[in-house]
């Protein structure tokens, strides 16, 4: 596909939705996309920036930047998270907006996509200025959201406080409780049994289908993990109770390796009890972030933060199989490296699509006002992951192409169809 487009985004030199693109690019090729759609989708639907002025503790005001992109409604309401980070910025949040479209579409939700951020550091900030910050971008945004409109949850530096501090405005401003117009909230205000976990949920059972596929034993198999959030942490805590070893574990203090593998519930002690972090855990070596993602394992996953597997590091990874519980962890450049070496990636628009699954299940369940257990929240969960990755598997074998490109095509195939029936003006 090669048309030009009007309204895209301006070209940017590293632009993320310029990655993006690359790769919808590749899949239109193989799988003869419509160049009408293909226009569609190169352009997100709607990008709004506000600016967000808070009174800081220290009695002066800063003005942050905030942004929220529809990126497309076709196959239903825009969904995705909201984060907070210092990189945040329009191009970011188009192309994470973009990935939702098919991660949604992937997952086989009724969802379209979207994403939203604060350009901020949380870390710096109090939980009063966090509190105001979030408010304040919800008041901006109360005509963007909706149920039925665009749905955000949490994603890199947000989580159930923020999106309840973001229901609490939007409920006062629209007068009436809307629970499902966000998703990842507190269970006590209809938050879904099993969302938390969910993504590193969804990185095991894809890491154990992969390993079907692939013939790999999973009793002997080892890992290494990249990040301790809340998708790292419980992505070791499951793999680990599927008896993988874990000999590689890091989050953004530090990076650690155990020959023997980790006992995985001490560092979860440890993180809990050292203010969520790993930094001077014992119970490994210190190694670098780059010697993580090069070890001597058999599955990598990171899930951490976007870009780093580049091409430098793709020459060097050793893991045979690549599960990116991040948004765009690998670089297009990388691709075609880890591709030739034959390592198999189990792309992030599946990978990671248990979190917003069971995002949706929490919007099924506040629009019904009726609950599930989370072994029934888990037991769909899985069995969504396992349909997605096996549509996945076998588009990519139907068009001798890689899981990242079968993930594109089994998107594009339902959005292909959904662009069409709606029809154009
Ligand atoms: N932020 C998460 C993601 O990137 C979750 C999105 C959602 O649940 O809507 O998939």
């Amino acid at each position: 596909m090669s048309t030009k487009t009007v309204n895209a985004p301006e070209k940017q030199h590293d632009s993320m939705f310029e990655a993006v693109l690359a790769r919808l690019d590749v899949a239109a090729k193989i799988f003869g996309l419509n160049d009408n759609v293909g226009q569609v989708l190169r352009n997100p639907e709607k990008m709004v920036r506000v600016s967000l002025p808070i009174m800081m503790d220290n009695g002066k005001v800063q003005v942050f930047d905030g942004y929220r992109t529809v990126h497309s409604t076709v196959l239903g309401p825009s969904k995705g998270g909201i984060r907070y980070a210092m990189d945040v910025n329009s191009d970011e949040v188009n192309a994470l907006a973009a990935w939702m479209t098919f991660k949604c579409a992937v997952a086989n939700l009724p969802y379209g996509g979207g994403k939203g951020g604060i350009k901020c550091d949380p870390k710096k900030m109090s939980v009063g200025e966090l509190e105001r910050l979030t408010k304040a971008y919800a008041a901006s945004m109360v005509d963007v959201f909706g149920v039925n409109k665009d749905i955000p949850a949490p994603d890199m530096g947000t989580g159930k406080r923020e999106m309840a501090w973001l229901l609490t405005t939007y409920n006062k401003m629209v007068g009436e409780d809307s629970p499902g117009m966000v998703t990842g909230k507190p269970i006590t205000l209809g938050g879904s049994r099993g969302r938390e976990a969910a993504t590193g949920r969804g990185v095991m059972v894809a890491t154990i289908e992969a390993m079907k596929k692939t013939g790999m034993d999973r009793k002997s198999a080892t890992a290494a993990v990249q990040g301790f959030g809340n998708v790292g942490l419980h992505a070791v805590r499951l793999l680990a109770s599927k008896g993988i070893k874990i000999l590689a574990i890091s989050d953004h203090t530090g990076a650690y390796w155990n020959e023997k593998g980790f006992d995985v519930e001490a560092a979860m002690k440890f993180a809990q009890g050292n203010g969520g972090v790993l930094k001077g855990f014992t119970g490994g070596t210190e190694i670098n972030n780059t010697e993580l993602l090069t070890s001597k394992v058999d599955v990598l996953v990171p899930a951490a933060i976007q870009n780093v597997i580049n091409e430098e590091v793709a020459a060097k990874v050793q893991a045979k199989l690549i599960i990116e519980g991040a948004n765009g962890p690998t670089t297009a450049g990388a691709d075609k490296i880890l591709n030739d070496k034959g390592i198999v990636v189990v792309p992030d628009i599946l990978a990671n699509g248990g979190g917003v699954t069971v995002s949706y299940f929490e919007w099924v369940q506040n629009k019904y006002g009726h609950y599930w257990s989370e072994d029934e929240v888990n037991a769909k969960a899985d069995a969504s992951m396992e349909k997605a990755f096996d549509a996945v598997w076998y588009n990519s074998q139907q068009h001798k192409t890689n899981m990242r490109i079968g993930a594109y095509i089994t998107a594009l195939r339902k959005l292909e169809k959904g662009i069409n029936y709606r029809g154009f003006y």
